[in-house]
């Protein structure tokens, strides 16, 4: 039995989860179950990622604090997951108390080590709005390729990077004023030091805690200049006020970067479960701990978990993350989720349309391979997928049996035992979905859930096949008049399909857990769940007769998703 303690990206607490979110949720979660029915122990969690300055902004915009807009969010996102069936151990949120403690240790652990460096800097400052502009709050021209209306961190048309004061006349986003240069004095954690690199350098190296592609990455940020230093920067963790967030504790009036505290709220929302559950949380974050910490990110937040966070926790005496699992964006007919183009919806909008989320979970499990590549929603296939799959195929093998064997044996499904001593037809079909139940397995484990579901949908051909040669319908036609051996053989051909309908839907149960449970309750009137290890040793005695497993999809409503979104 292996332990994980699991998350996922914090979504950030100004807006409504999408489609483009719950790529990841769902990545996770699916593996998550896996772990969960395999007899795995896990502790899955999340947060509202609850600070930083367009939080700040975004409230004072909707006339409320803060806090009243983090808790609206607090509870959408909630729903939100809830509709899609990501079933975490704990959702919390950052602005919390027990983040707040942790925060200040981490920072405090980070000075005794000598790695926290306060330096005087220059900032822009917006003198009608009386604060410190973040690099997304300066807009200018781009000093490399001269293109206007580029943000004070990097140039989206030429992709450039640089410092905020390199913009050319630069304008603060807030009101449109050319801001003024202004002398502060910020809290950097020193990533440069030779301390930090050979420290990250090993941990990048030494385990395989990173995907090959992100790990090169990596090695490209932890390259040394000319004269041997690290070119990595220093960290700015500090911001100035007005802001919302944690006062650095020992400072008048400066706050943490949201940036230190978001990841750290991993570990606050565990230690508010640990709470919860009456368990220690040392034996989760303790440096000795058996517990293995597994983050999923996107690709583009890489930068913080594999640099920062671990060289964080490092060197404050906390475990560093087992594996960070990163994934690609998502893009819809090709091209960038956008406003404009209809293809920005948020969870909400997809589920006003009636479309099973479950839908959607099957056919994200059906592209995401586990590497970081990006991932197309085209909207045609979407449909022809679920309608083919899991209606035309997966559903259609209990559509074609159940009502046979409800009307004729009374719901009775013959044991394995019985089945092989009678079988004229000399199937291994059970064997078979056995065998390769350990390939998909593994494919889950790996987050290469295309090829699992590829298996899978391979074993729902072979027991269609099997179904569609012995023609249950011919023989039911002509019920009256055929022999007990014939009635025997039926009754075996409908027992064997039942019962590897009930194996695959255990397979499927990681992406489609409602529908999976549904079968399990009413189909095989099951009072424990299936577990993985029901694959080898099945207990299905009795079918009963369901409600409705799954609708199709309509072309109609999946184009009305995009339409509506514009
Ligand atoms: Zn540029």
């Amino acid at each position: 039995m292996k332990k994980y303690f699991v998350t996922s990206a914090l979504p950030y607490a100004n807006g409504d989860i999408h489609i483009g979110h719950l790529v990841e949720y769902i990545q996770t979660d699916i593996w998550v179950r896996l772990q969960k029915m395999r007899g795995n122990k896990v502790v899955y969690v999340c947060a509202d990622d609850a600070h930083g300055t367009p939080i700040m902004l975004k409230a004072e915009r909707e006339n409320l604090t803060p806090e009243e807009l983090i808790n609206l969010m607090h509870i959408r996102h909630k729903e939100d997951f809830a509709s899609f069936h990501i079933e975490f151990d704990n959702y919390y949120t950052t602005h919390s108390k027990e983040n707040e403690i942790l925060s200040s240790k981490v920072y405090f652990h980070l000075k005794d080590a000598g790695l926290i460096e306060k330096k005087i800097i220059e900032q822009f400052f917006d003198e009608e709005k009386k604060m410190f502009l973040p690099d997304r709050y300066i807009i200018g021209i781009c000093p490399k390729c001269n293109s206007p209306d580029q943000y004070g961190d990097s140039c989206e048309k030429c992709g450039a990077t640089y410092s905020p004061t390199d913009l050319i006349r630069p304008k603060s986003a807030l009101t449109g004023n050319t801001p003024i240069k202004k002398r502060t004095s910020h809290y950097f954690f020193k990533l440069s030091s030779q301390r930090c690199f050979d420290f990250l350098n090993n941990y990048v190296n030494s385990t395989d805690t990173l995907q090959e592609e992100a790990r090169n990455k990596i090695k490209e940020w932890l390259k040394k200049d000319e004269q041997g230093l690290s070119l990595l920067a220093d960290w700015d963790i500090s911001r100035d006020s007005p802001y919302f967030g944690f006062k650095i504790p020992d400072d008048e009036n400066k706050y943490f970067y949201v940036w230190l505290d978001a990841p750290i709220g991993y570990y606050a929302s565990l230690m508010n479960w640990c709470t919860s559950q009456k368990k220690d949380v040392n034996e989760y974050i303790g440096k000795e701990t058996d517990v293995e910490l597994v983050h999923f990110i996107g690709k583009d937040i890489l930068y913080f978990h594999a640099l920062f966070w671990p060289a964080m926790l490092h060197f404050s005496n906390y475990r560093t993350p087992s594996a960070i699992y990163a994934h690609g964006f998502l893009t819809i007919n090709g091209k960038k989720m956008s406003k404009s183009r209809g293809t920005f919806i948020t969870a909400r909008a997809y589920l006003e349309k009636n479309i099973g989320a479950e839908f959607l979970r099957y056919y994200f499990a059906s592209k995401l391979n586990g590497s970081m590549e990006d991932l197309d929603m085209n909207m045609s296939e979407f449909v022809h997928k679920v309608n083919g799959d899991l209606v035309g195929k997966f559903i259609n093998i209990q559509s074609r049996c159940s009502g046979f064997l409800l009307k004729y044996f009374d719901g009775d499904v013959l044991s394995r035992d019985v089945i092989v001593n009678m079988n004229s037809f000399n199937s291994d079909l059970e064997e078979k979905i056995e065998r390769v139940a350990e390939h998909i397995k593994d494919a889950y484990n790996k987050r290469n859930t295309s090829k699992a579901v590829k298996e899978i949908m391979g074993l729902v051909d072979q027991v269609n096949n099997f179904i569609q040669e012995n023609k249950p319908w011919e023989t039911s036609k002509n019920i009256a008049n055929i022999s007990v051996e014939e009635m025997n053989a039926l009754h075996c051909v409908l027992s064997l399909a039942i019962r590897c309908f009930g194996k695959l839907s255990i397979l499927l149960k990681p992406i489609i857990p409602a529908t999976c449970d549904k079968i399990e309750r009413e189909l095989f009137c099951q009072g424990n769940e299936f577990l993985w290890e029901d694959i080898y040793e099945l207990k299905i005695d009795k079918i009963k007769k369901t409600s409705h497993l799954i609708n199709r999809i309509s072309e109609k409503d999946v184009a009305s998703l995009v339409e509506g979104c514009k």
